[in-house]
């Protein structure tokens, strides 16, 4: 809950509600260690890579509807720049942190050097509820969060996308921003764009297509189809409404799907396409008729096949992980599960397609809108969509193989090929000065 009184208009956040029960930071850097030891890398590199090289703090003062003035938090992490400018989201959400923000972007670096896409990675964040809050205070509070933040970003340096409370209106305005300061059009700033003004076809269910593709492949490996398995997707925003509408096309039974208000489930399948009008309709999930209500910490321990956690971190962790009844999990979302349930989700021999794979898709078509902005010259939807398959599956394979040859985990072979590439370039370049 976010309290303001008239004396301290600061917001605050009462952070016992927070979905965060670890430190995200602590539990990344724990992950970097890991594959350190897993894949003999320099203990020298591993003391670079686990800092960020530059957290900035912004102060971000707006004045609401009610004419008070609040001032908001800001955070831009950058971690890492050796592959290239730095890239990652923006998150509009009450549990903000600033470790938060920093585990996020050393998660972007280790997703974009998987991928082969030529970016570090980046990450931002204002504390606050944008479901709380109107049109018009939320442009305000992300043109001020630009200007606080407008040194730091630019095309060939950092470059912001949608993340999670944010989406491309959000990409406009920091665009517009930052456009508006230089004096010219500058499209390569910003990616998740609407098509309007310089965004990409395909970008929207980049993330999803990214999962889907991820999961077919994987389906392939285990000699079977998405035909006919059961797949529970939480979260209902950008990520997992397309996933349930790609896995509903591709003949899967989507029996579970969930917001942040709740979920819903039907063992027989949920009409997808109904249920996507129906949010749209009313903002919620909750009514939706022919199927049953459950909580979001049903849905993760339902009896199914497929399970992609496509909202927040830490959903899945040493308290629920042996109860999960899925053969496959889908990262659709950075971070949902936690080091000691990766453990014990291992042992039950669950297949884990980490986040960094699973839903890279987004960063690889802000990758192609960003080359788009540059040359000004747009693609068709099915070059888009052709490039990122092709680009999602060689990440696949590699980390498919790696895993084998290791005999490790999807997530510690996928991390220690990015963090391989990561420690290959800082070496290629030398340490400056
Ligand atoms: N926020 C998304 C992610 O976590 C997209 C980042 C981007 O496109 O730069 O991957």
């Amino acid at each position: 809950m976010e309290k303001t009184t008239k004396e301290n208009t600061v917001a605050t956040i009462d952070s016992t509600t927070s979905h965060l029960r670890e430190n995200p930071f602590q539990i990344a850097r724990q992950q970097l260690r890991l594959v350190g030891q897993t894949f003999n890398i320099d203990p020298n590199l591993i003391t670079v890579l686990q800092e960020c090289k530059k957290a900035v703090e912004v102060a971000i003062p707006i004045r609401m509807d009610d004419g008070s003035i609040r001032s908001f938090q800001g955070f831009r992490v950058q971690h890492n720049v050796a592959r290239g400018p730095s890239k990652g989201g923006i998150r509009y959400h009450p549990d903000v942190t600033l470790d938060e923000v920093k585990a996020l972007s050393m998660w972007m670096t280790w997703k974009c050097a998987l991928m082969g896409i030529p970016f570090g990675g980046a990450k931002g964040g204002v504390i606050c509820d944008p479901k709380q809050m109107s049109v018009r205070e939320l442009e305000g509070m992300t043109r001020r969060y630009t200007s606080e933040i407008i040194t730091l970003i630019g095309p060939e340096k950092d470059i912001p996308a949608p993340d999670v409370g944010t989406s491309p209106r959000e990409m406009a305005w920091i665009f517009d921003t930052y456009s508006m300061n230089k004096g010219h059009s500058v499209l390569g700033v910003v990616t998740g764009k609407p098509l309007t003004v310089g965004g990409s076809l395909g970008r929207l269910e980049a993330t999803s297509r990214g999962g889907l593709y991820c999961l077919l492949e994987a389906l392939k490996k285990m000699d079977t189809t998405p035909v006919g398995q059961r797949a529970a997707i939480q979260g209902f925003g950008n990520v997992g409404s397309f996933l349930a509408q790609f896995l509903h096309e591709e003949g899967a039974l989507v029996v579970a799907i969930s917001d942040s208000g709740g979920g819903i489930y039907n063992p027989k399948g949920i009409d997808i396409p109904a249920a996507i009008a129906f949010k749209q309709e009313t903002g919620h999930l909750r009514g939706f008729r022919g199927a049953e209500a459950i909580t979001n910490e049903e849905l993760i321990l339902l009896d199914c096949d497929i399970l992609a956690p496509c909202a927040l971190e830490q959903v899945i962790t040493a308290d629920n992980a042996a109860k999960v009844r899925a053969k496959v999990i889908v990262e659709g979302a950075n971070g949902p599960t936690t080091p000691a349930a990766d453990d014990i989700l291992e042992d039950m021999g669950v297949l884990i397609l980490p986040d960094v794979l699973a839903n890279a898709g987004g960063v690889v078509v802000s990758y192609f809108e960003w080359v788009q902005g540059l040359q000004e010259y747009f693609w068709k939807e099915d070059e888009v969509n052709g490039k990122l398959r092709d680009i999602v599956c060689k990440a696949f394979e590699e980390t498919w193989a790696l895993r084998a040859q290791r005999q490790t985990s999807m997530r510690m072979a996928a991390y220690g090929l990015a963090v391989m590439r990561v420690a290959e370039a800082t070496t290629t370049r030398g340490l400056y000065p």
